[in-house]
């Protein structure tokens, strides 16, 4: 398609879009007034309209139940977690037994790996990407540190080649080979947050495990974002945030993944809890700890069901919507973005240059532009002119066009306001 940088162009879009009237079930932060451009969705979703129902209806039930409510509220609270598996399932490729939210995500990738990190004195070594996620190499080096290895030896980083700001998949694919026997793990990022990379997470696995390591995969940025395919890839374990592209409110619960291969086994260590008993036991509060045969024997506490109700909420969406009708949107949307931001870079003279790889199957939502010779102020500017995009040092702005709720207008007015900035 070919597209045309005008207004009436950008509202013909939006008319064709099947998920128009998504926009309209979410709440936008206004700036003067108005509706903000939203491109901050990889870092904080929007709040669906439904998500305060869902909330609401845990207050009422704990009003009017009170205790009572954990098993004659309508949606019951001690199996509140279970309604999430049908529908997170399709999201990340995979089975519903395979699926489950508990905790946060740094604090399951740490439980993750009370499973899946048992290093040996031979093979301890755990292989991540440069510049991780500062959570990701804070949790990374005290595991390893936990089990008395030092980070620079046993924290092996894939990295960029000088001058490109994407991995490489031959790059990864040889250092797992390189680090072959002493691989203990390959932990990394799926979708790259600085940069919107979409790592060929399939091949990666396949090499991971070829090397004789666990394989996990952290989806912050990828659930919601991109396909997957959790389970036929063969991955070991993942985990993922929900307040990004899957819209659940600040700081909510984590989504979390483990192949079934791993259900059942008594060789796999885990830190228990009871909400990880077997169900049906559960309030015999028998001594002896009798695992869940699915991904819910890691669960450890009783759900926070306040915090999983917008989760819930959102995660219904997801389900009416369905991941292939984001994509298609997303792929359109962000080809859009592109053609925008090249117009309006040849238009005043200036050099954005989109860090996010070009081809479709290699990104998701985002594209990271960098800014040559421009400042914070920019930035700035189109804070104040409407514009919620968010800052990278040096000097990087992150957009996210979240196909649930932008629109085609939204990216064509971006680009006038990022225009007037240069004073056309
Ligand atoms: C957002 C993000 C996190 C955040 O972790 P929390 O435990 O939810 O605070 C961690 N890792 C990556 C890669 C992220 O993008």
């Amino acid at each position: 398609m070919t597209f045309q940088n005008s207004l009436s162009f950008a509202q013909k879009l939006d008319s064709e879009d099947p998920l128009r009237t998504y926009r309209n079930q979410f709440h936008f932060p206004k700036i003067n007034g108005k509706d903000a451009i939203y491109f901050t969705g990889n870092s904080l979703g929007l709040q669906p309209k439904s998500a305060k129902k869902y909330v609401d209806e845990i207050m009422t039930d704990w009003a009017e139940l009170a205790v009572e409510g954990h098993f004659k509220a309508e949606k019951s609270w001690w199996d509140y977690h279970e309604r999430f598996a049908e529908k997170l399932a399709p999201v990340v490729g995979a089975k519903p037994s395979e699926v489950t939210v508990m905790n946060t995500l740094t604090v399951n990738l740490h439980l993750l790996m009370v499973s899946f990190y048992r290093p040996t004195q031979k093979r301890y070594k755990i292989i991540c990407e440069e510049k991780a996620f500062p959570s990701d190499q804070y949790m990374i080096a005290s595991q390893v540190r936990f089990h008395g290895f030092t980070p620079d030896d046993a924290v092996v980083e894939v990295k960029k080649r000088e001058g490109e700001h994407h991995f490489r998949t031959e790059d990864v694919l040889e250092k797992i080979g390189e680090v072959g026997e002493e691989c203990a793990l390959v932990l990394i990022g799926g979708v790259n947050y600085y940069s919107g990379q979409v790592l060929d997470m399939e091949s990666i696995t396949k090499a991971g495990k070829e090397a004789g390591a666990f394989v996990g995969w952290d989806l912050a940025h990828a659930a919601g974002n991109v396909e997957l395919n959790l389970h036929d890839w063969g991955v070991d374990f993942a985990a993922w945030c929900s307040y990004k592209y899957m819209n659940s409110g600040p700081g909510n619960a984590s989504g979390c993944f483990v192949h079934e291969k791993y259900h059942g086994r008594k060789d796999i260590p885990r830190f228990e809890g009871w909400w990880g008993h077997n169900k049906k036991r559960r309030f015999l509060m028998e001594p002896e700890f009798q695992p869940e045969l699915n991904v819910n024997a890691w669960q450890i506490s009783n759900a926070p069901v306040l915090a999983l109700a917008p989760y819930l909420a959102s995660l219904e969406m997801f389900a009416e919507v369905g991941m292939p009708a984001l994509i298609e949107k997303r792929n359109r949307i962000v080809s859009y973005l592109e053609f925008v931001l090249k117009e309006i870079a040849t238009e005043v003279k200036s050099n954005f240059e989109i860090i996010t790889p070009a081809k479709q199957e290699e990104r998701g939502t985002q594209l990271s532009v960098f800014l040559h010779g421009q400042g914070k102020e920019l930035f700035n500017y189109l804070m104040e002119n409407g514009v919620i995009t968010d800052w990278r040092e040096p000097n990087v702005i992150r957009l996210a066009p979240a196909p649930f709720y932008c629109s085609y207008e939204d990216m064509y007015r971006f680009g006038q306001v990022l225009r007037s900035y240069f004073g056309k």
